[in-house]
């Protein structure tokens, strides 16, 4: 086994858990954000059905003023009735009598259809916002726990970053050099195995008398053709679990 090799099959291990723990990372603040966009579209709809129902309220009080203001009519046209001299001014006054009895049943009858509508939207509004608690809390604690992961993930990167430290120090500067260099340049990926002949990032064959090479395990070979690292997990010394790692 070369030990060279082992280290920069740990370091892409290191690197991979690395970049997996970054995902996690960044994922938290996007799905708070989902879930405060999705309390406040909520939030919206309730303040709409409060806003609609506060209105409603107001239409009945000013209906219900209006109401009063056409009795004192009524009262005011009655009072004249008994006075009219002639009988077209007793017509007129009845006729006017009339009218405003009418447009006192016509405001009674939205008062009703008002007190119905604003009854069956203080149903909804109440139900809206117990809803609207019940949403603010379970908000409050999905918030907490991913933060309290966000946290722990932190301090997962810190320890891993001690890891990847311990790791690169045992690697030669030259092949450190190269190794950092296809990181940066191959998308993360500077260490792959070769199974069956072919190289598992690039999925190119390595020619054979190139695989007879690396199973002799004799020098660090990289592929020809994605230039990454190679090793051959036939070889036992190569594989690294995540426990390898976290107990480096
Ligand atoms: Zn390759």
């Amino acid at each position: 086994m070369l030990d060279q090799l082992k280290c920069l099959i740990e370091y892409q291990k290191v690197e991979d858990k690395k970049n997996q723990l970054i995902r996690s990372y960044e994922e938290s603040p996007r799905r708070i954000a989902e879930l405060e966009k999705e309390f406040e579209d909520f939030e919206g709809q309730y303040l709409s059905k409060k806003e609609e129902y506060d209105n409603a309220k107001k239409t009945h009080r000013s209906v219900e003023q209006q109401i009063e203001d056409l009795r004192a009519r009524l009262g005011r046209q009655k009072t004249r009735q008994g006075e009219v001299k002639t009988n077209k001014e007793y017509q007129a006054i009845i006729k006017e009598i009339d009218e405003t009895k009418k447009d006192i049943s016509r405001s009674e009858d939205s008062v009703l259809e008002l007190m119905d509508r604003i009854e069956r939207l203080g149903g909804e509004v109440a139900e809206l916002e117990k809803d609207l608690a019940e949403r603010r809390r379970k908000l409050d604690e999905d918030k907490s726990v991913l933060e309290r992961e966000g946290e722990e993930l932190k301090g997962r990167l810190d320890r891993l970053e001690g890891i990847r430290q311990l790791v690169r120090e045992r690697v030669t500067p030259e092949l450190l050099k190269k190794t950092d260099l296809l990181f940066q340049k191959q998308a993360g990926i500077a260490v792959s195995a070769v199974e069956n002949g072919v190289c598992k990032v690039c999925h190119m064959n390595i020619p054979p008398q190139k695989f007879i090479e690396l199973q002799r395990d004799e020098d660090i070979m990289q592929c020809p053709h994605c230039h990454r690292f190679l090793y051959w997990p036939g070889h036992e010394g190569y594989c690294v679990s995540e426990d390898d790692i976290d107990s480096i």
